[in-house]
């Protein structure tokens, strides 16, 4: 089957990565899957290959490239295991593949990110620390080499719909938007009893009211950081300034965000909870796919309830605009202190409560600089997470 769109999958085997593959088996006479990638998760990725068949498979994680290396050749199955950083970035700028989502969970993805950026690719992208963290970097790149930026994350996905075609070609007021309305669930934390967030486990703040993430996003998701991530995200995808946004608390996750005009109208976009539409818009786009998804039932759609954010419960979405108004490193010094502070969270080390703190006194610490280059931005990630670590450290002997 010749004329078929080359895939790569940076993060195959998390959750928006089976998603991504369920949607190209679907449409297997539209698309080939070129490269799969994972950490260490030898396994998983193995059945992929087995399933899907790619060129490529790369694991971060050198020992687990070996292993799978050994599975394959002893399953005949002709695979190129790649390893390592270096790995991650020949999968991300292979000729062959004409797409790449972005799939991997934090700063990990960054690097990989840039190069498919750099190699002209069509980037479907998940990764939202990669902007946050390199929004300008990044941004330029797209421009300088005739890539093509889709946005993944549910939300900016929406936006994407709901905004005019051209609107990349313009700025948005002179396109007649007035605001960006980014919807969030405020997830599973919304109206639990405030004296009991710092007791929450990270089995409660894994489970999402409406989405199936991975553990990072769904931590952030129960504090919040996800939309602040969101909001800085939005701002590098669409040219849009701090205050042409808006953060909507909508717990039934059926509207994934809006876009309001200059003559009152706004503009949705709906749909069940499920990120293989996003996933199918950006593959299929400027066409449509069958996404898989189950339609939406508006007899029984029982209510759709809207709320403002309330800053005292989500410290963490304050910080976040803080980081955005700060500008230069500091959402990349906000990104990193999260990180490490919702990865102690996962391993018990600290309470919910103390993810904010732990990002606070991180951003109180170090002040953030203007972006003259990658090397600032890694530069000032490490600096986040050393001080990060000392703040964690801090806190455990007292938990
Ligand atoms: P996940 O934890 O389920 O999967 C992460 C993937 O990245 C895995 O394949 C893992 O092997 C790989 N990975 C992790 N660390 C790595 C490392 N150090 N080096 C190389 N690979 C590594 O995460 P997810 O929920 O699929 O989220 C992925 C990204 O998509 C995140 O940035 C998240 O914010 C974004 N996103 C996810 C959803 C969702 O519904 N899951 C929605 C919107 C945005
Ligand atoms: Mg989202």
């Amino acid at each position: 089957m010749s004329g078929r769109i080359g895939v790569t999958i940076l993060g195959s085997t998390g959750s928006i990565g089976v998603s991504t593959l369920d949607v190209l088996h679907r449409h297997s006479d539209r698309f080939r899957v070129v490269a799969l990638t994972a950490r260490q998760d030898v396994e998983g990725l193995y059945r992929q290959c087995l399933s899907h068949a790619p060129d490529y498979a790369v694991m971060a994680d050198p020992d687990a490239a070996e292993r799978l290396r050994e599975r394959l050749r002893s399953a005949g199955r002709p695979v190129e295991v790649l390893a390592g950083a270096a790995g991650l970035e020949q999968a991300a700028v292979l000729p062959d593949a004409a797409y790449v989502m972005a799939a991997i969970v934090g700063a990990a993805g960054l690097l990989p990110t840039l190069a498919a950026a750099r190699a002209g690719k069509r980037v479907l992208l998940a990764n939202k620390e990669a902007l946050v963290m390199a929004g300008p970097l990044f941004m330029a790149l797209i421009r300088a080499h005739g890539a093509e930026l889709l946005p993944i994350d549910s939300e900016h996905n929406a936006v994407f719909q709901c905004l005019p075609p051209d609107h990349a070609a313009t700025d948005l007021s002179a396109a007649g938007v007035r605001r960006i309305l980014l919807t969030g669930s405020g997830g599973p934390f919304r109206t639990l009893p405030l004296d009991q967030l710092p007791e929450v486990t990270p089995e409660q703040a894994c489970a999402h009211p409406n989405w199936r993430m991975g553990r990072k996003i769904s931590v952030d998701s129960a504090t919040m950081m996800n939309k602040g991530l969101e909001v800085i995200e939005a701002c590098w995808l669409f040219a849009a300034l701090a205050e042409q946004i808006e953060v909507v608390i909508h717990p039934q996750s059926m509207i994934h965000s809006m876009v309001e005009y200059l003559d009152g109208s706004v503009l949705a976009q709906l749909g069940n909870p499920d990120m293989r539409t996003p996933i199918a818009h950006a593959l299929a786009w400027p066409q449509r796919l069958d996404a898989g998804v189950s339609f939406l039932d508006f007899a029984r759609l029982a209510r759709l309830e809207f709320q403002a954010p309330d800053f005292a419960r989500f410290p963490c979405l304050q910080l976040a605009f803080a980081a955005l108004e700060a500008g230069g490193t500091t959402p990349a010094i906000l990104n990193a202190a999260n990180e490490m502070a919702v990865q102690a969270f996962l391993d018990r080390r600290i309470r919910f409560t103390d993810i904010a703190a732990v990002v606070e006194q991180t951003l109180e610490r170090i002040s953030g600089r203007a972006v003259d280059g990658l090397t600032t931005i890694l530069d000032d990630d490490a600096r986040a997470r050393a001080t990060a670590d000392e703040r964690i450290a801090a806190r455990t002997l007292r938990v």
